[in-house]
């Protein structure tokens, strides 16, 4: 069975008003569903779906923490998410989505809620994000200042200077080197 399958709601076939299911959410979820900014966590996820005159109510309560880059030592940290969420769903002749109601064919019956809890959750991750103070990595820290005045220096100047040999001899000592120039070439 594929490990995305539970999350495929089957609505046609409820037998009762009212289904509710656990899941819980962590690494295999994020892997499965190919996410590249959260590759791990740890969410209790209960959805309560209920039949109503025309649609189907769909509410999400999630509690746990998901790890992602801390913005400043680039460690991975973990970040609470506590949220309720709902969204709508009912059966009709074709496919629609206009974020309020999610419309699914009647021959199919089912809805797929993956990518909706992925989102969710991700919706949840603030903008900036850190570690509490004193839980950041020193070291990496003070390699990043080290890198960063390079790049200003080498900014102002327009040209290679003495310190892009100080970056290659970094980026042997850590792994993390080549993750942290694709940020920062990036911006
Ligand atoms: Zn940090």
């Amino acid at each position: 069975m594929d490990m995305l399958d539970s999350y495929k709601i089957d609505l046609k076939g409820m037998r009762t008003d009212v289904d509710v299911r656990e899941y819980v959410v962590d690494d295999k979820f994020f892997a499965a569903l190919e996410c590249a900014d959260i590759h791990d966590g740890r969410l209790d996820v209960t959805l309560e779906v209920k039949k109503t005159a025309g649609a189907y109510r769909l509410a999400f309560r999630i509690d746990g923490y998901v790890c992602v880059p801390c913005d400043r030592c680039l460690n991975d940290m973990k970040q609470p998410i506590s949220t309720e969420r709902e969204m709508r769903v009912k059966l009709g002749d074709e496919y629609d989505d206009d974020g309020e109601l999610v419309t699914v064919p009647y021959e199919v019956g089912v809805v797929d809620i993956a990518w909706n809890l992925y989102e969710f959750i991700a919706l949840e991750i603030p903008l900036s994000h850190y570690h509490n103070d004193g839980e950041c990595d020193e070291a990496m820290m003070n390699a990043l200042d080290v890198y960063r005045t390079d790049v200003r220096m080498e900014d102002a100047d327009g040209a290679e200077i003495g310190g892009t040999q100080h970056n290659d001899e970094a980026q042997e000592i850590d792994p993390r080197w080549s993750e942290l120039k694709k940020i920062l070439d990036n911006h």
